[in-house]
């Protein structure tokens, strides 16, 4: 794989504002280092341990992301260094991010994970959960996480026409959410969707930032 031409190609294809996560996760650093060195900064990681691993390796400007599912105890370990966090899914992680990222002394971004596909494994809010969340008072008091925007998988199917359609919901969504709660709050503007099958998709249907893995770094052997 040629690391660096890959980025390239796609960041050519992407509209002005349109950030690209190269997720380099089961990836060595080796590969992580070719694409830095040819100038880019944002990796995703959704294993904490390898995170953490990588972290501690690589050079200290990179911008990590979390994209996986969080579990409330490692949340610890990233919290010193984490950019963005792609999958929180409740309150009570939503909380304990607040709560880590406090004794950092910083303030990580957070985006609202969602199911929006058909297959029933995927982690994510439904819309009615969102607005429990975000009409609570509790979220006020959460000081050191920013609500950064949504994020959602689609379904993993041939079918571009479904595909559109679980994308476009979540852009609805973030639009519900801008309106009802965050309507002039600059901040909540992220929508995270597409990856390397159906990047193309989701820019068309308005995402924000794409999550992009094996179109970059090769097949992933687990
Ligand atoms: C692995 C992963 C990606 C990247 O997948 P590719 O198909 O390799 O581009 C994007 N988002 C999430 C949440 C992932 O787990």
């Amino acid at each position: 794989m040629d690391i660096a031409n890959n980025i390239s190609e796609i960041k050519n294809t992407l509209p002005e504002g349109v950030k690209l996560v190269a997720v380099s996760k089961t990836k060595p650093v080796e590969d992580i280092m070719v694409a830095y060195r040819s100038g880019h900064k944002i990796f995703g990681e959704n294993k904490v341990q390898d995170l953490v691993g990588k972290y501690e390796q690589l050079p200290k400007d990179i911008e990590w992301h979390f994209i996986g599912h969080l579990q409330s105890n490692k949340v610890k370990f990233v919290a010193p260094f984490i950019s963005f966090l792609h999958g929180i899914d409740s309150m009570k992680l939503l909380k304990v991010v607040n709560k880590e990222a406090k004794k950092n002394d910083r303030v990580i971004s957070c985006l609202l994970q969602f199911h929006i596909a058909e297959e029933s494994t995927k982690f994510g809010f439904s819309i009615k959960e969102a607005y429990d969340l975000l009409s609570s008072e509790e979220i006020n008091s959460l000081q050191n996480v920013e609500i950064a925007g949504v994020m959602g998988m689609a379904t993993y199917t041939d079918n571009e026409s479904q595909i559109r359609k679980e994308f476009r919901g979540l852009k609805n969504i973030f639009n519900t959410l801008k309106n009802e709660y965050f309507s002039g709050v600059e901040s909540f503007r992220e929508i995270s969707m597409g990856m390397s099958d159906d990047y193309l998709i989701a820019v068309d249907e308005g995402s924000t930032i794409i999550r992009v893995g094996s179109k970059i770094f090769g097949t992933r052997n687990y």
